[in-house]
């Protein structure tokens, strides 16, 4: 008796070892820890990581700048995964826009889709901004380097023929700051492209008086009518504090990506970790309840689906 659990402890520990010796590291790239990437990457990786002793993958995601960040590290190959704006999804692999000095990502691959994200501006109520275009000679936080809201900024300020300098100020300040910067009177308003509700909006808007702003007119329709990763959003009136009717705005769409040189089974095994869980996963956010498993396999995505997660879609019957 004695003898075989003694021979049973040196399997375990000579199983244990070579689990061990196999597991491999996955990072995701996320964005700030007050955004909803980072809750998109943690949930991602808490259900990878439940799996670890069947799969042998150990999930990581960190705080990182956002779309732009997490798509050119995963180019660098520093990063396995990350999430990304669908605009900047497109841009990169089409290399056009931000991308067009840097070349086509070619091998960027779409995983999945995620929640919407209204480009959302959000102003001190005694800045007296109504419109999008009251913003001229503001104060206001673009967004810091690397995130996907301040690139999508760029691309509405072109195509309203404004410049930074349009702004008395245009600062660039982490969403983690933003909200505080907002109250203290730093700034007049704030942009923040992001699923909702949204912690740091919440802050905004209960710990100093402000509002939420609509963005339309001519150049959004343009922008909307004429890009397929730009569709019509709105934030419910009710959500945030001083806000009680919709707001009009423009959106885009999280959306999860991988590279082409990122490995099938590493990226079935994240996907079948997502989607054999999605009740479990659609709880870790109020963002995530409306979301639909169909329509995650290609809403919002331009770049080729990887392989790894259309073998996992053909099996769900989700794609041809
Ligand atoms: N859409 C933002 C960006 O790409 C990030 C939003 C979030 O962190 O949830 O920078």
């Amino acid at each position: 008796m004695k003898h075989v659990t003694m021979l049973a402890a040196a399997l375990a520990l000579g199983l244990g070892a070579a689990a061990q010796a196999e597991e491999k590291f996955i990072t995701i790239g996320t964005g700030g820890q007050t955004g909803v990437y980072f809750v998109v990457g943690q949930s991602i990786c808490r259900l990878v990581n439940r799996g670890t002793a069947e799969h042998n993958l150990k999930c990581t995601a960190p705080s990182t700048g956002g779309s732009i960040a997490n798509i050119n590290s995963i180019r660098a190959g520093d990063m396995d995964m990350g999430v990304a704006q669908s605009d900047w999804q497109f841009h990169a692999y089409n290399g056009s826009s931000k991308f067009e000095e840097g070349g086509a990502f070619s091998d960027l691959r779409a995983v999945f889709s995620v929640h919407p994200e209204p480009f959302t501006v959000i102003a001190r109520k005694d800045a007296n901004i109504k419109t999008f275009d009251d913003l001229k000679g503001k104060r206001v936080n673009v967004g810091n380097p690397g995130s996907g809201q301040l690139a999508t900024m760029e691309v509405v300020l072109a195509a309203k023929g404004w410049t930074m300098a349009d702004f008395a100020l245009a600062s660039e300040l982490k969403p983690a700051e933003q909200a505080q910067a907002l109250c203290d009177n730093k700034v007049d308003a704030i942009i923040y492209t992001v699923g909702h509700p949204n912690g740091s909006i919440q802050e905004a808007t209960t710990s100093c008086e402000s509002n939420l702003v609509a963005v339309d007119g001519p150049a959004i329709e343009k922008l909307v009518n004429e890009n397929p990763f730009y569709s019509w959003a709105t934030v419910p009136g009710g959500m945030y504090t001083g806000t009680d009717s919709d707001t009009a705005t423009f959106g885009v769409r999280a959306t999860f990506v991988s590279s082409a040189s990122v490995d099938d089974e590493t990226v079935y095994q994240v996907v079948k970790a997502v989607f054999d869980n999605f009740d479990r996963f659609k709880k870790l956010h109020p963002a995530f309840e409306i979301l639909k498993e169909e329509e995650m396999v290609s809403a919002g995505l331009s770049a080729p689906l990887h392989p790894g997660a259309e073998r996992y879609y053909k099996e769900r019957g989700w794609v041809q």
